[in-house]
């Protein structure tokens, strides 16, 4: 469903005109650029059916535009008001990360980040995805909570991390988890959501479970070989890489975290 109100503010047409958002933003083609990309690479967009389980792929190929994945989700005034402000700050933050070059993040920027892959999780729950009808895992106050306080909600939990890829400079996966299972019509509280994103280097994730399926948040320490936690922020400055980068093989399972 493409929504007529804006997810954020919640106002309407005609108070408001709504706006195509880029999940994938559009400094990425800026970041990565076809000369940095070389021929024969392709991005890639993964969704997991919260209905029947099933998986479907969307490849397109690059060096062509890797921002293609659009949604009607927002208005105008969220999208080049605050959005685009918090946009340009991930931007400054991960920039050298994308090309692989290592960054310190102190914990107000884990904030921005984790808000940041948040709010590009919400807009992409809010969208059509290959004619399944949206059901958001995030509640309309925790849409309001993130953009009046650019602060994840508090069930939130994101990760940072650095792949070594050998063929897709941008993949999106969207993965829901279902309590108890596929079923044809679940409703919001019985949902979970993990979106991953990857660009060049750059690895970054976002895990919310408003009802604890499965027992609650991502289990597993702060900080591990292969990923770094940044929300809840960790208090101090992290530095990027992690010990461990992930391959073509080993991002499946880390965009899988509940392993079902
Ligand atoms: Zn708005």
């Amino acid at each position: 469903m493409t929504s007529s109100r804006c997810v954020f503010c919640q106002r309407s047409e005609p108070e408001v005109q709504m706006t195509d958002e880029d999940v994938i933003s559009k400094w990425f083609d800026k970041a990565l650029t076809p000369e940095i990309l070389g021929p024969g690479r392709s991005a890639k967009r993964t969704y997991i059916n919260k209905f029947d389980g099933s998986t479907r792929n969307k490849r397109w190929p690059s060096p062509q535009k890797l921002s293609v994945v659009k949604i009607k989700a927002v208005c105008q005034a969220c999208n080049n008001g605050w959005m685009s402000r918090l946009d340009a700050r991930a931007k400054s933050i991960l920039s050298p990360a994308i090309s692989g070059r290592g960054i310190t993040i102190d914990p107000e920027q884990q904030i921005a980040l984790a808000t940041w892959i948040t709010m590009k999780s919400m807009v992409l729950e809010s969208g059509p995805a290959w004619g399944v009808e949206a059901v958001p895992s995030f509640s309309i106050v925790d849409r309001e909570v993130l953009m009046s306080q650019l602060a994840p909600p508090a069930r939130t939990q994101a990760r940072i991390a650095a792949i070594q890829t050998e063929g897709y400079p941008v993949r999106l996966y969207h993965r829901t988890y279902v309590r108890g299972g596929p079923k044809s019509a679940p409703q919001s509280d019985e949902l979970a959501i993990c979106v991953t994103m990857t660009v060049g280097c750059l690895v970054v994730q976002t895990f919310v479970d408003p009802q604890e399926i499965n027992g609650g948040l991502l289990r597993g320490p702060v900080a591990a070989r292969n990923y770094i936690q940044i929300f809840p922020p960790v208090r101090e400055s992290i530095s990027w890489p992690p010990a461990v980068a992930l391959t073509d093989e080993s991002i499946e399972e880390f965009a899988n975290p509940l392993g079902v």
